[in-house]
């Protein structure tokens, strides 16, 4: 997470410097590697500090009368026959990554919040429900839930996923924290889903989580100040590489929902790399032991 709503178009950078900042580092190898692939933003005028790439101004908005919309996904416009195919492909592209996107995120969220999501037919993001509106519960995390059906039925505020894919192997996010005045934020979330089918404690969902809570709940990670960056990382030691400090008011969060998944816990804002060069954060499972799983979140 970089910067805050409300600035007229000029982000306020909050970014992190210095050599060695894995986060910081990755995600501008990240945004620079796979801009042209960023899901296209139906809402450009909400977030005029978007690259030229998201703000595609000839593309006619999706769904643009709808108001109040909550959390959606977003997608290129249709194709038109003036189209050349470049463009035509462009398009394609982008809503075959956003159909990838849906169909991984609403297994991973249907699981942690034991909810029955769905996008309806206008891309907005619904949970099954009971005669009486109550919803359809089946397990899960029950802060999750609670969390997420407030996005879900808060009309006041809109949310837009921007898909992303790249070629690194990796998953992430990335969201602006909420400013008290926002009524509209979005968050960018990455196809690949990184976690094995066992480990759910990283996964898509968990990114998208995290990105909520930036985005709709205005909290924020650590400052620098409250993380360590070590290195070179001695993968065989991992005491001289994992801070165990403060994971910060969004990972605090998140681990309430995977303590309440049994899943192992995140443990420290800072990660590092693995020796193939993939972003890696520590958790820590129920029996003590560290775990390194591969992914980012911004
Ligand atoms: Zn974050």
């Amino acid at each position: 997470m970089y910067y805050r709503f409300g600035y007229q178009g000029s982000e306020k950078d909050n970014e992190i410097t210095g050599e060695g900042n894995t986060y910081t580092t990755f995600f501008r190898e990240l945004d620079v590697r796979t801009c042209r692939w960023w899901g296209i933003d139906p809402k450009t005028s909400a977030t005029p500090w978007e690259s030229p790439y998201v703000s595609m101004g000839d593309n006619p908005v999706w769904y643009k009368d709808i108001v109040g919309d909550r959390i959606w996904s977003g997608k290129a416009s249709a194709e038109k026959e003036s189209d050349s195919k470049e463009e035509k492909e462009r398009k394609d592209k982008n809503n075959q990554i956003a159909n990838e996107g849906e169909k991984s995120l609403l297994k991973s969220l249907s699981e942690k919040t034991g909810l029955n999501l769905h996008f309806n037919d206008k891309g907005l993001l619904e949970y099954d429900q009971n005669s009486n509106g109550s919803p359809l519960i089946n397990g899960g995390s029950e802060a999750a839930r609670n969390d997420l059906i407030s996005g879900i039925d808060d009309k006041s505020f809109d949310f837009t996923i921007n898909w992303v894919s790249n070629d690194m192997n990796v998953n992430g996010g990335k969201a602006p924290l909420r400013d008290k005045s926002a009524n509209s934020g979005w968050m960018k979330l990455d196809i690949s889903d990184f976690s094995p089918s066992d480990n759910k404690t990283f996964d898509i969902g968990m990114a998208f989580f995290h990105e909520f809570n930036h985005g709709y709940f205005g909290i924020d990670d650590p400052a620098k100040s409250e993380y360590t960056v070590y290195g070179p990382p001695d993968m065989n030691n991992p005491a001289t590489i994992i801070h165990q400090g403060n994971v910060g008011e969004v990972e605090m969060r998140v681990n309430i929902y995977r303590s309440q998944l049994g899943l192992p816990i995140r443990i420290s804002y800072n990660g590092t790399r693995d020796e193939k060069g993939n972003s890696i954060m520590p958790f820590k499972n129920n029996k003590g032991n560290i775990l390194w799983l591969k992914g980012f979140v911004d």
